[in-house]
């Protein structure tokens, strides 16, 4: 025991608890401590070490939509529960009110740098971003409308694949989207698919890798399966840096990395090339 006895600190100043909630976010990669405010206005990249943070659907449409362009579609569609799953139809009503989205995607139309477009954008808040029917329904739509209007089609994925709590009407998805894709292809139209952190699952083996054009975020993990079930599946060591957009860009599964404060831009760029 010390000579000195340590004193107990009983101040009324500000503690833990009375800090207000979502002030700070720790970087994930970097480990940096980010004012939200500063995360917020740097579109949700780490300032530090430019790792990419999830983006909310609305926040993502805003950083590449012409300003007071987007107009959403289909909006109202929500999920029921066609396979009576235990408790889905709770767990949709509680992430509508939270994340104050119907589904994991918001669909619209827009314009970027003056050209026309459609646009499908997929929300990991909402149920992890997994497709059921209602996100596979809307994205068709979109793809439909973008056809119809002889514009482009620009989907950008987040997803764990489709939602396992709607079984095989969230597998007939994948073959649903990407049949509406093949027509709007058939008529000489474009699609670029914009993939980020993460893309998985159904989507990555359906729409996602399809595009015209590919495109990834930095670091973002594409894949079909997570590496630990393909390493305990394969019993092979993964190569250093697997399923990530540097990986995939290597080995030509997608076109170009895009950092996020250039992606209006490239966009642009892209539709103003493909749809002269
Ligand atoms: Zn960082």
């Amino acid at each position: 025991m010390g000579i000195f006895s340590k004193p107990k600190l009983k101040g009324k100043g500000p503690t833990r608890d009375s800090m207000p909630d979502h002030l700070w976010t720790k970087c994930t990669d970097c480990g940096e401590l980010i004012h939200t405010l500063d995360l917020q206005q740097n579109h949700q990249v780490c300032p530090e070490c430019n790792h990419h943070f999830l983006m909310p659907s609305r926040e993502r449409i805003q950083l590449i939509a012409d300003p007071g362009s987007f107009e959403e579609t289909h909006a109202g569609l929500f999920s029921k529960n066609p396979l009576n799953f235990d408790k889905y139809e709770e767990k949709i009503s509680m992430l509508r009110e939270k994340t104050d989205l119907n589904d994991a995607v918001v669909t619209g139309s827009l314009t970027i740098e003056g050209k026309p477009t459609m646009i499908a954008v997929m929300d990991f808040k909402f149920f992890a971003g997994s497709m059921g029917s209602v996100v596979g329904e809307k994205i068709t739509r979109a793809i439909e409308e973008a056809t119809e209007q002889k514009c482009a089609i620009i989907i950008v994925s987040s997803s764990s694949g489709a939602r396992m709590q709607e079984g095989l009407l969230s597998l007939m998805q994948m073959a649903k989207t990407c049949a509406a894709l093949a027509k709007h292809a058939d008529a000489g139209l474009p699609y670029i698919s914009v993939m980020t952190h993460p893309t998985t699952g159904g989507v990555t083996a359906s729409y996602a890798t399809i595009g015209d054009i590919n495109l990834a975020e930095p670091k973002c993990m594409i894949g079909f399966a997570g590496p630990r079930v393909v390493k305990e599946t394969t019993h092979q060591d993964l190569p250093p840096g697997f399923q990530t957009a540097e990986f995939m860009l290597e080995h030509g599964l997608i076109d170009d990395i895009v950092h996020r404060r250039k992606l209006r831009n490239k966009l642009g760029q892209l539709l103003k090339y493909l749809l002269p």
